[in-house]
């Protein structure tokens, strides 16, 4: 047991019946059985709790956005349309997604670099927010609503000068790809106030995957005075501000969970007392992983155990073709062990070091590295938990002929 590498934190949440893993009341067992390995499962309750915790921790008028590319799932997004406010999408594709969840088009807003034509037009015609990420996407966007005869709903994307500290992946501070640089945006403004488009205020994304609370609360500070500096030299107040995001959840040992009652708590210090310009202005957070992530779980059975040079492997039938990102492959600088589990010894002590694979020819498919686990053998279930977000959207399931893992949302609780 000493050579065991660590594992990231177990969620809360998630209950042991009869000795395994439950999730929303049912056995992981019984879930694979009925629907077969490997398994995607999310719980509604899990979202439900999630949402309601996070209302009550933010200031009552602050509006919550889900950004879908987390997990657009149609069920999850269904579900998801009735908790929040708004609907973040980031692709013609995805605007297809969410107006088929039934999310009204004035609560959809669409950012995202590369926006094409046709996305454009289709944004237009279905009366959806665009965040406008550069003067010339501005420019083909007024052109085609002018073409449509309908007014355009534009915000405006800001790459703002500062960076969220301590996030996992930075959108913001530096040469980016993403909205344009401060000193581009208040003519931006000027050009779609005056081509009689409705100009719906600002977009300001800073990064993602901060835990601390602190860098969120002190990015946020900087975005409203940001927003207001921008909003001085246009000379009008813009009805809404994106505030953007960056809720991280512990992937990895040692993470902790953010702190949202001391964010939601400085939020409140900042809304009431709000620069003159903003004082209509209405303000949402985007959040993707943080309202997914953790009501999650990957399940995959063993379907092989072997022993190489003093080491164990358990192999299963899943692997990061389905959960790329717990492989250590989506944009991590160093591999460590997502949150994993034997889901049907879950109530065993840990007695041995195994190294968790999937079923691909490749030595990346590696779900837990020499993790410490009860006992485990072929038919044994295996879950890899935070596999709410960036999972099955975000795992390159034709990899090797695999094909997708199929994907359900459950709604017991407990
Ligand atoms: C990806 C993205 C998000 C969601 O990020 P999370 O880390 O999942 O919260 C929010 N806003 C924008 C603009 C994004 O690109």
């Amino acid at each position: 047991m000493s050579k065991a590498k660590p594992i990231g934190p177990i969620p809360s949440g998630y209950r042991s019946l009869g000795g395994e893993l439950a999730i929303g009341g049912v056995k992981a067992s019984a879930l694979v059985a009925e629907h077969g390995s490997p398994l995607f499962v999310y719980s509604g309750a899990l979202l439900d709790t999630r949402l309601a915790d996070l209302r009550g921790a933010m200031p009552a008028q602050l509006q919550i956005h889900y950004a879908m590319k987390a997990n657009p799932y149609a069920p999850v997004l269904e579900h998801m349309v009735d908790l929040v406010d708004g609907i973040d999408i980031a692709s013609g594709g995805e605007l297809v997604m969410a107006l088929a969840a039934e999310a009204k088009a004035e609560r959809i807003s669409f950012a995202g670099p590369g926006k094409r034509d046709e996305e454009l037009r289709s944004a237009i015609q279905a009366g959806v927010t665009i965040n406008i990420e550069s003067p010339s996407e501005c420019d083909r966007a007024l052109s085609i609503g002018a073409e449509t005869g309908l007014q355009a709903r534009l915000a405006v994307r800001v790459n703002p000068d500062f960076d969220l500290k301590g996030s996992g992946m930075k959108m913001g501070g530096g040469a980016k790809q993403f909205g344009m640089d401060v000193d581009l945006v208040a003519a931006t403004v000027k050009k779609i106030l005056a081509s009689g488009a409705h100009w719906r205020g600002f977009h300001i994304f800073a990064g993602s995957q901060a835990l601390k609370a602190e860098a969120i609360i002190e990015t946020q500070a900087q975005t409203i005075s940001l927003a207001a500096k921008l909003a001085e030299q246009v000379g009008q107040s813009p009805e809404h501000v994106n505030l953007g995001g960056g809720f991280g959840i512990p992937y990895f040992p040692n993470d902790e969970a953010v702190d949202v009652v001391e964010i939601g708590r400085a939020l409140n210090r900042q809304l009431s007392d709000l620069p003159e310009i903003l004082s209509g202005t209405q303000f949402a957070l985007e959040l993707g992983r943080y309202l997914v992530g953790e009501a999650g779980v990957y399940l995959t059975q063993i379907v092989d155990r072997k022993e190489s040079q003093g080491e164990t492997f358990l192999i299963t039938d899943g692997g990061l073709h389905h959960q790329l990102a717990a492989s250590g492959n989506f944009g991590t600088v160093i591999r460590r062990n997502y949150p994993a589990a034997i889901a049907t010894q879950y109530d065993k002590p840990s007695d041995e070091v195994v190294s968790i694979v999937g079923c691909l020819c490749t030595p990346l498919d590696l779900l837990s590295d020499r993790a410490a686990m009860p006992a485990a053998d072929v038919g044994d279930i295996v879950a890899i938990f935070c596999a709410g977000a960036y999972g099955a959207t975000a795992s390159p399931a034709n990899f090797l002929g695999q094909g997708p893992a199929k994907e359900i949302l459950i709604h017991g609780a407990g």
